[in-house]
């Protein structure tokens, strides 16, 4: 790496789609911490149909986004389209001011406790916890290769979802089943949006003026997939989501915490196959299946409108939500704050009063006027004499990834 390289790609490859950001880290004339600005952002979907589209923006240019739809065969097709786009601004990937790709991958099982370099053998074993993440790890694999392929000489980082979470304690981690079992399957809870979970605990420290190693904090990452922590002086002490993200909040489509016996009774009794149960749970259940309708602003337009099944789903959400803020208050002993971020925990509002509604008791408490103000920017929701902040923080997720990949090359 040269001394002019700052910039990161950031990866994050799914199943069917690519979504991307390059970053400059230069460090900003002050001297600080690496600024991470954005100079272009985008994504590929539905690659492997006919009508793949990508939207690219180059913001280091100001341009507008440039779409184009048409048939992306695979991943390897996708990059060199995003290489394209990029080198079309000037920002191409062979430039010596790219100093690494970071790429989220989803599953780290146990072994990965840190952002790590990508070699051979680092591959093999995101391979080998296929198993644990068969929806998310074969794409970042397929992401990963095809990165290296078009770099092969540039340091490819992976950046893992549960990192964050390795420290939480065994008996936290372990579901109580049969040990040997457990081990011979690596059955633990793992949980998973850990870069947000980090980036939103460490910046809600930051509003409180305080070192993350200072502070307790309840962190709500409520995006179409959801999930809770606690932090406990900066480091995770349980989470809600566990060997896969099913487990936990209500969420768009997946039904978070549910008695397992549910699935042998619909297998036994309304004949369903594991594929069927699993598509039930992961894709036709939380809000989705309780009222059709997994978007929140859509679930507020029908409740105002009087719609009983709307109203129910938007109880249940906010019911699991109010039990993982007392289970974390318990777990913490002290919170100092509840931190809310991702799609439906940054914008809407009627959740965050919702959620802490009733809590005075423990300390919570939202301004209503402070909850209804719409911004960008982290900031505190809760009236001056509340002893816990509450706070909304949005996250950023592909900005966690680029410094710590930029972190790792530069060490
Ligand atoms: P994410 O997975 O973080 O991108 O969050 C996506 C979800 O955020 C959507 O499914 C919506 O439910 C929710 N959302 C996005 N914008 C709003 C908004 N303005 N008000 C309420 N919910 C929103």
């Amino acid at each position: 790496m040269t001394a002019t390289a700052t910039r990161v790609l950031v990866l994050n490859s799914g199943s069917s789609s690519v979504k991307y950001q390059l970053l400059d880290m230069k460090p900003d004339s002050a001297g600080g911490s690496a600024a991470g600005t954005r100079l272009a952002v985008g994504l590929v979907e539905r690659i492997g149909e006919e009508t793949s589209r990508l939207a690219h923006t180059p913001l280091a240019t100001g341009g507008d986004t440039r779409e184009t739809e048409g048939p992306i065969a695979d991943h390897e097709a996708a990059l060199k389209a995003v290489a394209a786009e990029l080198s079309a601004d000037g920002l191409g990937l062979d430039s010596p001011q790219l100093a690494a790709i970071g790429h989220r991958v989803v599953h780290g099982g146990l072994k990965f406790t840190a952002p790590t370099v990508i070699d051979d053998a680092v591959l093999k074993e995101i391979e080998r916890l296929v198993p644990v993440a068969p929806l998310h790890n074969p794409a970042n694999i397929t992401g990963i290769r095809t990165a290296q392929a078009l770099r092969p000489d540039l340091p490819q980082v992976a950046v893992f979802d549960t990192a964050f979470h390795t420290t939480m304690p065994e008996y936290a981690a372990r579901y109580a089943i049969d040990v040997a079992t457990a081990d011979a399957h690596r059955i633990r809870r793992y949980g998973f949006h850990g870069t947000s979970h980090a980036y939103v605990s460490r910046k809600t420290a930051e509003l409180l003026g305080k070192d993350p190693s200072e502070v307790n904090v309840i962190v709500l990452h409520l995006g179409n997939g959801a999930s809770a922590s606690a932090v406990a002086g900066g480091r995770c002490v349980d989470t809600s989501m566990g060997l896969t993200p099913l487990e936990g909040l209500v969420m768009g489509t997946r039904s978070g915490d549910i008695d397992p016996a549910v699935t042998f009774h619909l297998k036994r009794v309304a004949g369903m196959s594991e594929d069927d149960v699993d598509v039930l749970l992961n894709k036709k259940s939380g809000l989705v299946g309780l009222c059709g309708d997994n978007d929140m602003r859509e679930i507020r337009r029908r409740i105002d409108e009087g719609d009983e099944r709307a109203r129910l789903a938007f109880d249940i959400y906010i019911h699991r939500l109010k039990k993982y803020i007392g289970a974390y208050t318990a777990v913490l002993g002290r919170v100092d704050a509840v931190a809310f971020t991702a799609g439906v925990g940054e914008n809407a509002a009627p959740v965050r009063a919702a959620a802490v509604a009733g809590l005075e008791e423990m300390g919570l408490a939202v301004d209503a006027d402070l909850n209804a103000v719409r911004s960008g920017e982290p900031r505190l929701i809760s009236p001056e004499y509340a002893r816990v902040a509450v706070a909304v923080v949005p996250t950023d997720e592909e900005l966690e990834i680029a410094q710590q990949t930029y972190a790792l090359v530069n060490a």
